[in-house]
């Protein structure tokens, strides 16, 4: 018996929602709170549309407002908290959590508003509170970062000793029909895909400029694709829990239309963060930009193709040269099939709702704030292949050069 807050109610919170309520036994009731209050009433409703034991319930909350977040926890005492609204409410939520006393798990680390560059420095400063506390953070539980964490787990435990090279491989070949639209939250993918690029390399971050170094691959069920180096969270904490890691790198495929569409964008200010005054207005470009996009939790019925994301590991197994590709494949039509939502989303949401049932039948409960690399995989692994997200391996795989 268990209760768990799900905070936020876009594409990745209504995916935990239904796959919390397809595991009854593990969640019992849930409470979706977010900010708008018809979107959870919506979750819900199409939760029971596919029936399900665990009880729903609904609030609207601000993620933001530390005290009505402590007050609204004191009062439900749920045994965890699923933060799946944006990344700059991480620490809002954090802190609560620490205060009535509640365990936290998030999908995407901390973003400061203003600044965005996301780093886990933050989120790793509350390590000592949570640890007094006796309470369990779970830091970056969704595919990338998330899952990509869990493979690299795994792959260390059961074929290196030590693993030097991982390439973090992305690959969305769905189509949702518009010239332009993001698979998840416009601002936080804009932004993400904006930065300079980077990668680790030999103990130290080496920065590209956006989009600068570009790869072809030919992904499993989907083909060939165009992929970029970009900078991503999940580098930052493998390159601290991998042994003998000499180099991560993550890719990401975009096609031309959208990179295109992009330039545009950016070349005109459409993608600014800086606020600017508009008929006595101040507004932030990329907002008002997402404001007229595509809410990437409608794009479900329209998107079809598979994703196809994994990693590549080189290293080493009693002293001989191991090679190790792990992914999974995704069809967008499957998803929105079995929870109304695409498979970015679906990707996201599932690893999530796994994370949370290992943490709630105590396989992945310890007092601190951790990444997802830092448990045992094998639970993990063996719930992505009954949960929906059943994955491969390759141990010749085509390398990246
Ligand atoms: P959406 O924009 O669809 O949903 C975000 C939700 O958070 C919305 O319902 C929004 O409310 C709510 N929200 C925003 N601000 C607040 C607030 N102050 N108080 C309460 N609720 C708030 O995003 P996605 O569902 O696409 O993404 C959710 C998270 O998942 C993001 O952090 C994203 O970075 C992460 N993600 C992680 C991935 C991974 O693989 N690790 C991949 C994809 C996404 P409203 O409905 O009012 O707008």
């Amino acid at each position: 018996m268990s209760k768990v807050v799900i905070i936020g109610a876009g594409g990745v919170a209504s995916v935990v929602a239904h796959k919390c309520c397809q595991q009854s036994k593990i969640f019992s009731e849930i409470i979706i709170a977010s900010r708008t209050l018809s979107k959870c009433e919506s979750i819900k409703a199409s939760c029971l549309e596919k029936g399900t034991d665990t009880k729903i319930f609904t609030t609207k909350i601000d993620a933001e407002n530390v005290p009505q977040l402590i007050q609204f926890f004191q009062m439900e005492r749920p045994d965890l908290v699923i933060n799946v609204a944006l990344p700059y409410q991480d620490l809002t939520i954090m802190e609560a959590c620490l205060v009535a006393k509640t365990n936290y798990l998030d999908t995407a680390n901390y973003e400061h508003p203003d600044t965005a560059k996301f780093e886990y420095k933050e989120q790793w400063a509350y390590r000592e509170r949570f640890q007094r506390a006796g309470l369990t953070a779970i830091l970056g539980c969704g595919f990338d970062p998330g899952v990509t964490g869990v493979f690299s787990a795994y792959a260390q435990k059961h074929y290196f000793d030590t693993i030097e090279y991982i390439d973090i491989l992305d690959c969305n070949g769905g189509d949702h029909g518009y010239p332009f639209a993001t698979n998840f939250n416009p601002e936080i993918n804009i932004r993400e895909v904006s930065a300079n690029g980077s990668y680790w390399e030999n103990g130290s971050f080496k920065e590209t400029k956006p989009m600068e170094i570009k790869r072809e691959y030919d992904f499993e069920s989907v083909g060939k694709k165009d992929m970029y180096l970009l900078h991503h969270e999940e580098l930052e904490s493998l390159a601290l829990n991998i042994n003998g890691i000499k180099r991560i790198r993550f890719f990401m495929t975009f096609g031309q239309s959208y990179l295109t569409h992009l330039k545009c964008l950016e070349n005109v200010g459409m993608t600014s963060i800086v606020p600017i005054n508009y008929n006595g207005m101040e507004i932030v470009p990329l907002q008002f930009l997402k404001a007229i996009l595509p809410d990437p939790a409608t794009l479900g019925a329209k998107t079809v193709g598979k994703t196809n994301i994994g990693c590549i590991y080189q290293g080493f197994k009693d002293g001989k040269p191991v090679k190790y590709y792990v992914y999974n494949i995704c069809d967008h039509q499957d998803c929105y099939k079995e929870v109304g939502s695409q498979a970015i989303s679906y990707t996201t949401g599932v690893p999530a709702m796994i994370g949370a049932a290992l943490f709630l039948t105590g396989k992945w409960k310890k007092d601190g704030v951790y990444n997802v690399e830092e448990f045992d995989p094998d639970p993990f692994m063996e719930m992505l292949n009954t949960c929906g997200l059943p994955w491969r391996e390759d141990f010749n795989p085509v390398l990246v050069d």
